[in-house]
């Protein structure tokens, strides 16, 4: 038993807010610093249209955010996404077609969706044919695109890795690392030289629960309640250093410098990279290495009489070879029912340029859409700097910021930038964290 401990929590992200929350379940005394609690969170009420900011679900298969609400009594806040209405399109010549069905991220486990497919040519349905008779072989880490190339052509990039991935981390599948982003496939490359063959074999029998989750009414609630269980102080921490004469750490916070026993930094790595330039400089340029991409979220509502088309998917995506402004398009009623009145249609258009306009976004979904009508609202919410990007060598260079992290005393670094970038990694983090640090 460590006994209670003062503990400071930079940021007061997901990773912050649910790092205090567990601590102070665990005995201890946190205080979390930061001037826009909630990072990339928030809900907002328009039109009688639920609306989030930022993230607005998370993967089901990861149980940690679902196990956090549940513990915050919100269990009943659940919902999933309407999988009966689950079809995605993708841009391919101007027009819509369906992303096929039994496709696992990039690799299709079904045959016959994947040869009617007009997303793709023959050359590439036969290159996801042969894909199976390869014989096992370990690689050195290399960008996602080279190894969807590798094993289903350039195409599979374009029209498939690019669109998917770039929903998820904002990047480009030419800087993305297959070991970080695709490390099942990666593993099933070197146990069978097939990542189909590796998929079919390790197919999981169907959970029977929605493939995303979210919150009924909003992903913001999380945050609003978990600002009720933590102690929060709203402004930025301008420095740290560690506390003299002791093992503990002080920080400096309106121009005060306060004591604290432990220190978690949880402001993403490109804000904790300063914070540990003066501490430990290799540690801050590992950080300061991890590259962020932005993004911008325009919403916009329409009354459903002005919008022609059926809503029949959760939306379409964008690859780059077609793309103007919008990357990505979620029509929220069809993929969460409940959030959107019948009367009313909502586009979230995700886009990777932060300044992209509100002319731009709306002239592609206009165009794509078939609409004349003017929105009844617009949203947008920029997110410079937001995604931290898995870039080849990523898990090199956790590796070290691990082992170096862990020879200062102390000191826990958590968020989204390391092992994983979605809601439920993120308190995966936290709780990890707060293991390590032990009961008061
Ligand atoms: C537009 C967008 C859409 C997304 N969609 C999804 C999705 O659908 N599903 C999903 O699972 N994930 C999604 N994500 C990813 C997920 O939302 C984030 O990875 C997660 O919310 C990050 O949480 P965090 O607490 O680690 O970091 P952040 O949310 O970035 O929080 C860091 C906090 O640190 C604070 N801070 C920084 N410097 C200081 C300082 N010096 N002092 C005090 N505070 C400081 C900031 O104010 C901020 O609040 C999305 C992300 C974005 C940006």
């Amino acid at each position: 038993m460590a006994g209670a401990m003062k503990i400071a929590v930079v940021g007061g992200g997901i990773s912050g807010l649910s790092c205090a929350y567990y601590l102070g379940k665990a005995g201890h005394n946190a205080v979390v610093f930061d001037p826009a609690p909630g990072g990339a969170i928030g809900s907002v009420n328009v039109e009688g249209c639920i609306l989030e900011t930022g993230p607005e679900s998370w993967l089901a298969m990861k149980p940690w955010a679902e196990q956090l609400i549940r513990e915050l009594g919100l269990g009943d806040e659940l919902t999933g996404s309407n999988d009966a209405g689950r079809r995605t399109y993708v841009l391919r010549h101007g027009q819509f077609v369906t992303l096929p069905e039994g496709l696992q991220m990039v690799v299709p486990t079904k045959i016959w969706p994947v040869v009617e497919s007009k997303l793709f040519t023959w050359k590439t349905k036969f290159l996801m044919g042969i894909e199976m008779f390869r014989s096992p072989k370990a690689m050195p880490d290399r960008s996602v695109s080279e190894f969807v190339a590798d094993h289903f052509g350039e195409e599979a990039v374009s029209y498939l890795a690019e669109p998917l991935l770039a929903g998820v981390y904002g990047g480009s599948p030419d800087d993305l690392s297959a070991a970080s982003v695709l490390p099942k496939f990666v593993e099933y490359e070197q146990r069978y030289g097939s990542v189909v063959v590796g998929t079919m074999r390790d197919k999981r029998k169907p959970s029977g629960q929605s493939i995303f989750k979210s919150m009924k009414h909003g992903m913001g609630m999380l945050i609003e309640t978990l600002l009720t269980h933590v102690q929060l102080v709203r402004s930025r921490v301008a420095a740290i250093a560690p506390a003299p004469g002791e093992t503990g750490w002080q920080v400096l916070v309106n121009n005060d410098w306060q004591q604290f026993d432990h220190l978690v930094l949880a402001c993403g790595a490109n804000h904790a990279a300063p914070l540990m330039a003066s501490i430990d400089p290799r540690l801050s340029e590992l950080l300061a290495a991890i590259p962020y991409t932005s993004s911008s979220i325009w919403t916009f509502g329409y009354n459903r009489s002005d919008v022609p088309h059926p809503l029949d998917a959760f939306g379409f995506l964008v690859p780059r070879p077609e793309r103007n402004a919008i990357m990505a398009c979620t029509w929220l009623g069809t993929k969460w029912l409940g959030r959107v009145p019948d009367d009313k249609a909502v586009f979230r258009c995700f886009s990777t340029d932060p300044d992209v306009t509100r002319e731009a976004a709306l002239a592609d979904l206009n165009r794509l859409m078939g609409l004349t009508a003017e929105p009844i609202f617009a949203l947008n919410h920029r997110w410079p700097n937001s995604m931290p990007q898995y870039a080849v060598g990523h898990t090199a260079r956790v590796a070290e910021i691990d082992a170096r992290a862990a020879g200062i005393p102390n000191l826990s670094l958590i968020g989204n930038a390391f092992y994983g970038i979605g809601i439920p990694d993120c308190v995966r983090s936290a709780q990890k964290a707060v293991e390590r640090i032990g009961p008061a």
